[in-house]
């Protein structure tokens, strides 16, 4: 029995009921399912976008054939429920890639145009949604519309990014690139804080990928130091397993990941490397979703499960991440995972993006309760005094206000939501409209 909950397992909400999408020809008739509706895929979301608190969800991870590959146009069309990892299998053997990928790859085609997701080559692709050509939207009263930049362009606009709130995407064509192989040449360097990162993320347009980790834990003269990587495609057939090779069994008690743990974990990877350099040839697998190898890795978490706060910050950027980062390792939480990186200058092509330029900052917190609420608070105030924004697919608790002044498109995104479509976090930042 599949259970219908997000990455970061928190909130905990009831659905009132499922209703599983098997065939793109044959949907089932939304009008007469009662309350709302949202479609769930692979719920790698972290927060409350891909939940619907006592509303149905639509399971569409049922639509996942593939349609066509037209190589000379280098354009794939499949159900929407494909994941990128479906993809990745099929088309790395002929020497294709997904132009845009997260930190893992089971996500679905839908779920990454619902997201408009970003990856390690943002400063270069922009976001998923830069690389659709067209979609097949089914809005509750049955009618299926085709979306395009040219054709129902604002329905296109609002589909991308638009958390599942416009309708069911049925199937969609995104646009593959094309790699001389499947390894990644890659450049490990050491940082002893942020000015130095900010140097070395100014020479980015010479490397597809770059991405950042930093050790939070880190006070002092060590504020914000960490290890920056980066990459290009090479040729080779690097295999790895697919991941999920390991499961994390059962459920963890909550106090596992403390300070103590985070910062001793923190303190070996930082110095994991002797010299301040590694150059290495390694498999894409692992230099894209290093996460990927143990399955279910949130439930280290335990029961509580955990939230991430994901900023974007736009430049100069180094006043507002020191106060955050003085602000997380003064707090007494436990943050375990951060990510630093530029974001480019393409625009993102939804009206609810999250993506655009500045440096983006993401931290995953154990969740310890109303303590790590107060402190995500705190830091969205930063972020909203810094004219950034938080971005949705990884949120469960963001103001209204925030949401507001974060993303100023809602009211012209809002005229598209169809009617029968919510969620939990729809819900929440319009609560007191
Ligand atoms: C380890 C990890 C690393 C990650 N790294 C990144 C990253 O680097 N960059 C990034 O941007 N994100 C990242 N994410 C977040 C993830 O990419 C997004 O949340 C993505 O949208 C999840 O897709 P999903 O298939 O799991 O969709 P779900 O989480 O199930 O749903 C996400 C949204 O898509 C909607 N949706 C799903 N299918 C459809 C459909 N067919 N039609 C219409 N709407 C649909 C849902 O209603 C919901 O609003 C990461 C997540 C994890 C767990």
């Amino acid at each position: 029995m599949r259970s219908y909950q997000s990455w970061g397992r928190y909130p905990h909400v009831e659905h009132t009921g499922v209703v599983p999408f098997s065939w793109r020809t044959a949907p089932p008739d939304l009008a007469s399912v009662p309350g709302s509706v949202l479609p769930f895929a692979c719920g790698r979301s972290y927060g409350d976008s891909c939940l619907n608190d006592r509303g149905t969800l639509l399971d569409v991870t049922g639509l996942n054939r593939f349609i066509s590959f037209d190589e000379t146009r280098a354009l794939l069309r499949c159900e929407a429920g494909v994941t990128l990892a479906d993809i990745l299998a099929l088309v790395v053997p002929k020497g294709w890639f997904v132009p845009v990928l997260p930190g893992t790859q089971w996500v679905s085609v839908g779920g990454a145009i619902a997201n408009d997701i970003h990856g390690k080559n943002h400063h270069r692709a922009g976001t998923f949604g830069s690389h659709v050509a067209c979609f097949e939207l089914l809005r509750s009263s049955g009618e299926r519309v085709l979306c395009s930049p040219e054709i129902n362009g604002e329905l296109f606009r609002a589909t991308i990014g638009g958390l599942g709130l416009t309708g069911v995407i049925l199937w969609a064509e995104i646009r593959l690139k094309p790699i001389p192989g499947a390894s990644i040449s890659m450049e490990r360097i050491r940082f002893s804080g942020l000015s130095e990162f900010f140097l070395l993320s100014s020479t980015d347009q010479e490397y597809e990928y770059t991405v950042a980790w930093i050790d939070c834990l880190a006070r002092g003269k060590r504020l914000g130091r960490g290890l920056f990587l980066r990459g290009d495609h090479a040729p080779g057939a690097h295999r790895t397993p697919n991941g999920l090779g390991r499961t994390i069994p059962g459920e963890m008690p909550s106090g596992l990941i403390n300070r103590a743990t985070v910062a001793g974990f923190n303190a070996v990877y930082y110095r994991s490397q002797l010299r301040s350099t590694r150059r290495t040839i390694v498999a894409y697998e692992p230099f894209f979703f290093p996460l990927d190898g143990i399955a279910n890795w949130n439930r280290l978490y335990g029961q509580r499960g955990l939230l991430q706060h994901q900023c974007v910050i736009p430049e100069p950027a180094e006043e507002s991440l020191t106060s955050m980062l003085h602000q997380v390792a003064a707090s007494g939480e436990a943050p375990s995972l951060a990510v630093l990186k530029r974001f480019g200058i393409i625009q993102s092509p939804g009206m609810l993006s999250f993506p655009r330029p500045g440096i983006t900052l993401a931290i995953d917190f154990a969740n310890r309760g109303s303590n790590t609420l107060a402190l995500l608070e705190r830091l969205d105030a930063v972020v909203r005094d810094a004219g950034g924004a938080v971005y949705p697919a990884k949120d469960a608790r963001m103001s209204p206000a925030s949401f507001r002044r974060f993303f100023p498109g809602w009211e012209s995104f809002a005229r598209h939501v169809d009617p029968k479509f919510s969620s939990s976090f729809w819900r929440r930042v319009n609560a007191g409209q």
